[in-house]
């Protein structure tokens, strides 16, 4: 079993997606895409990759050949595949249970739709136990600044989402909310403290605009 985030060092890419960038949709070489998703199968196995829509669809992955729809979530019972989440900024949300182990994409419309309580009630249906999360690096609640309409949108659901900017701006913590969503449901919660868009490490949509993507990746 293992879990880890990448940063954007030790690919290929050149800026503005330097350097080790896993988006295939952003605008990068394909080769160089190609190469740095080539590098990270040949260290860790075979991984499959989300073409991710903020949507609240899973898939079950049986086999790291299979063609994978559109989705926002991989689930697999196989020891020998390992999921990708990309993200820049959004949250790469990692689950992992005794017997299956999940990688979801939590951004802003991932929240609201509730995509990581439909990901942990299918890996109950699957009968996992002794659950875990990881919260990969993505934007903190003084960075995702948003105007009034969307703040009221994703408060309305979950107030404790609320923040605000060093300015005193409305702002987003989409963290907190799916953090205390998972410990109400017995996840043990473990959260990185970086933020995508303070940290140059990072890729980052929303400091940056064209940009890679990092993953967060998991394995039984
Ligand atoms: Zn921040």
């Amino acid at each position: 079993m293992f879990t880890f985030f990448t940063d954007r060092f030790g690919g290929v890419s050149a800026p503005p997606y330097d350097y080790l960038n896993f988006g295939d949709h952003v605008g990068d070489i394909p080769d160089n895409v190609a190469a740095n998703r080539a590098s990270l199968i040949a260290r860790v196995g075979p991984t499959v990759f989300m073409n991710q829509v903020h949507g609240d669809t899973f898939h079950f992955v049986q086999s790291a050949a299979e063609q994978i729809p559109t989705c926002d979530a991989l689930i697999t019972t196989t020891a020998a595949i390992n999921l990708a989440v990309q993200v820049a900024d959004c949250i790469p949300l990692l689950i992992h249970a005794d017997n299956v182990v999940a990688a979801v994409h939590v951004g802003r419309k991932g929240l609201v739709n509730d995509i990581a309580l439909k990901v942990l009630d299918e890996m109950k249906r699957l009968e996992g136990k002794n659950f875990k999360a990881w919260i990969g690096p993505h934007i903190c609640g003084s960075c995702y600044e948003v105007s009034e309409d969307v703040l009221q949108e994703v408060v309305s659901k979950y107030p404790t989402s609320r923040s605000q900017t060093s300015k005193g701006r409305h702002a987003l913590d989409i963290a907190r909310p799916l953090r205390e969503l998972l410990s109400q449901r017995g996840v043990s919660v473990n959260e990185s403290d970086i933020c995508t868009v303070e940290s140059m490490d990072y890729f980052s949509y929303r400091r940056d605009g064209v940009t890679g993507r990092s993953v967060g990746v998991i394995s039984l």
